[in-house]
């Protein structure tokens, strides 16, 4: 076990954004630790393929989140593979209480736990992840070129998302619950005006069925008449909302009505020291580089910080 006395800087997630802080934050020559209660990598170790991250055509996720992993470590990253239960903001020390007891004392906390999207809790959605059920139409539509795909939800993320698959896909369909969009108004004229999207009212999916190991239909039930029938699509793509890990934001700490935390362009939150990066961030956008950039951003500004704080303590 490397010194557990104090650290520089303190990074909660082990995803893209926790790991490029690691290696920005190793190479300002902080004492750094990262805490991952899981294995290192984040919700990218899911993805069959990343097309988007600059540099590599097409990569494996789980592929990408090892040379996240094994960059960090070339720079002799701390991993403690252990649940963080509490972020307690100090004054001179912040501390980050331990699973068995102990307590790390740091100066900064990197806070990138990231999030997860909403499920639909439906058979077929759990073994299809990745075989034709999606949570993010950038990431993987263009696995759906000229094919057809439905989009489920009727808020801002799945109208952007079945305009997205759109200049993609040959037919879309948007399926909502309910018989009104809650998305933004002028999302909504732009659905209306793209001829390829078909919107099903007052309709749910009671499960997604699969052909040779690959989405192949999906189960629709009609909230009013109660008639149910079989849609066939090549893709199911989930747009219900995301949930932030926020479990361990500390009070005080600005978080806005979705529950992601309000940072300043430092990435820094109301507390001086404290930092929330990636999925976890009120943001435009989730995407692996945005991530990757987030961290970037937290671990400069924290090497700055803790300069600044070592030496008003004359360390
Ligand atoms: P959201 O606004 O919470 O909408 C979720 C949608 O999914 C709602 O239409 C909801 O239906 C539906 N839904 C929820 N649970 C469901 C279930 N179990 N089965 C079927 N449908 C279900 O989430 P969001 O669209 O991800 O947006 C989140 C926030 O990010 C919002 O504030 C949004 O404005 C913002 N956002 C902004 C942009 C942008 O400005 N470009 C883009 C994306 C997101 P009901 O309507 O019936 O509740």
């Amino acid at each position: 076990m490397a010194n557990r006395e104090y650290y520089d800087v303190i990074i909660i997630g082990g995803g893209p954004a926790g790991l490029s802080a690691a290696i920005y934050a190793l190479r300002a020559s902080m004492r750094t630790v990262l805490i991952e209660k899981a294995s290192p990598g984040g919700q990218i170790t899911l993805t069959d393929e990343v097309e988007n991250y600059p540099g590599f055509k097409s990569i494996n996720g789980y592929d990408l989140s090892e040379k996240f992993l094994s960059h960090a470590k070339s720079y002799n990253l701390e991993v403690l593979s252990q649940e963080a239960l509490a972020v307690e903001p100090g004054l001179d020390w912040h501390s980050v209480q331990l699973n068995d007891d102990e307590q790390l004392k740091t100066h900064a906390i990197i806070l990138a736990s990231g999030g997860l999207p909403r499920k639909l809790d439906i058979p077929g959605e759990d073994d299809l992840y990745g075989k034709g059920v999606s949570y993010c139409a950038v990431c993987d539509g263009f696995f759906f070129r000229n094919k057809t795909v439905v989009v489920v939800g009727g808020g801002d993320t799945a109208v952007e998302e079945a305009l997205y698959l759109s200049k993609l896909a040959q037919k879309v369909y948007l399926i909502h619950r309910r018989d009104a969009l809650r998305a933004s108004m002028i999302l909504q004229q732009r659905l209306k005006a793209d001829k390829k999207i078909e919107v099903l009212w007052n309709t749910t999916v009671s499960a997604i069925k699969s052909n040779e190991g690959q989405v192949s239909a999906i189960d629709l039930q009609n909230t009013q008449t109660e008639e149910t029938r079989e849609l066939v699509t090549d893709g199911v793509f989930i747009g219900i909302g995301f949930d932030p890990n926020n479990q361990l934001v500390p009070a005080g700490i600005k978080v806005n009505s979705d529950g992601y935390v309000c940072t300043d362009e430092k990435c820094e939150t109301s507390i001086p020291g404290l930092y929330a990066i990636g999925d976890l961030r009120e943001k435009y956008g989730r995407q692996i580089v945005l991530s990757a950039a987030d961290g970037c951003t937290a671990a400069l500004a924290a090497a700055y910080y803790v300069e600044v704080k070592r030496s008003s303590m004359g360390l």
